[in-house]
């Protein structure tokens, strides 16, 4: 079990919020009432402020809905402050999660590194959790399919959450050396 912090701390009590707002409001796109785990699975994918329910978000992204939730949880057991939330709504939830953080080593180079010559150059600052993959989603919305973003994510959670978040969404993280990302916007 990862260290507690304050920014940890910060993190859940925003997440509780959002749960408390938004569990029973309609889903964005087919209006159907939102449950707790949808609401946590959209902050995961940076749609905290326009969450949609398990089958929208999984249509949206073209991905089979089982997967994906697998690799939601995947990612939500690896972040303290989802994980804690996802723990505190336990009693609507069917899956109750044993929260962990174990780190993951950086991404070798790959050859074709030497080519990597961004298209866009963010410098994320110390955004972190539900913050960094919303603005880091709007940025590659904005950019040409294969285009590439050169990110600065100084946040602690960044190596984790930077590839569970591309892996998840189908965007190539092509380079990965904390805290710099490269990242290939999805076809
Ligand atoms: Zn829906």
């Amino acid at each position: 079990m990862a260290l507690w912090t304050e920014q940890d701390q910060q993190k859940f009590d925003e997440i509780v919020t959002q749960l408390q707002y938004w569990t029973s409001q309609p889903c964005l796109a087919c209006k159907s009432p939102l449950l707790a785990e949808d609401v946590l699975y959209s902050n995961a994918l940076g749609l905290k402020t326009s969450p949609q329910c398990l089958p929208c978000l999984a249509k949206g992204l073209e991905r089979n809905q089982t997967e994906l939730k697998t690799t939601l949880l995947q990612h939500i057991r690896r972040r303290p402050c989802l994980c804690k939330a996802f723990e505190l709504s336990a009693g609507a939830l069917p899956t109750v999660l044993d929260c962990n953080f174990t780190p993951t080593e950086n991404l070798p180079l790959s050859s074709s590194n030497s080519a990597l010559i961004p298209d866009l150059i963010w410098d994320a600052g110390d955004l972190g959790c539900g913050d960094l993959v919303l603005l880091l989603r709007s940025k590659l919305r904005a950019m040409l399919p294969g285009e590439l973003l050169e990110l600065t994510a100084l946040d602690p959670g960044a190596p984790e959450d930077i590839p569970a978040w591309c892996n998840m969404t189908g965007n190539r993280l092509v380079f990965q050396q904390h805290p710099l990302y490269f990242i290939r916007n999805k076809d």
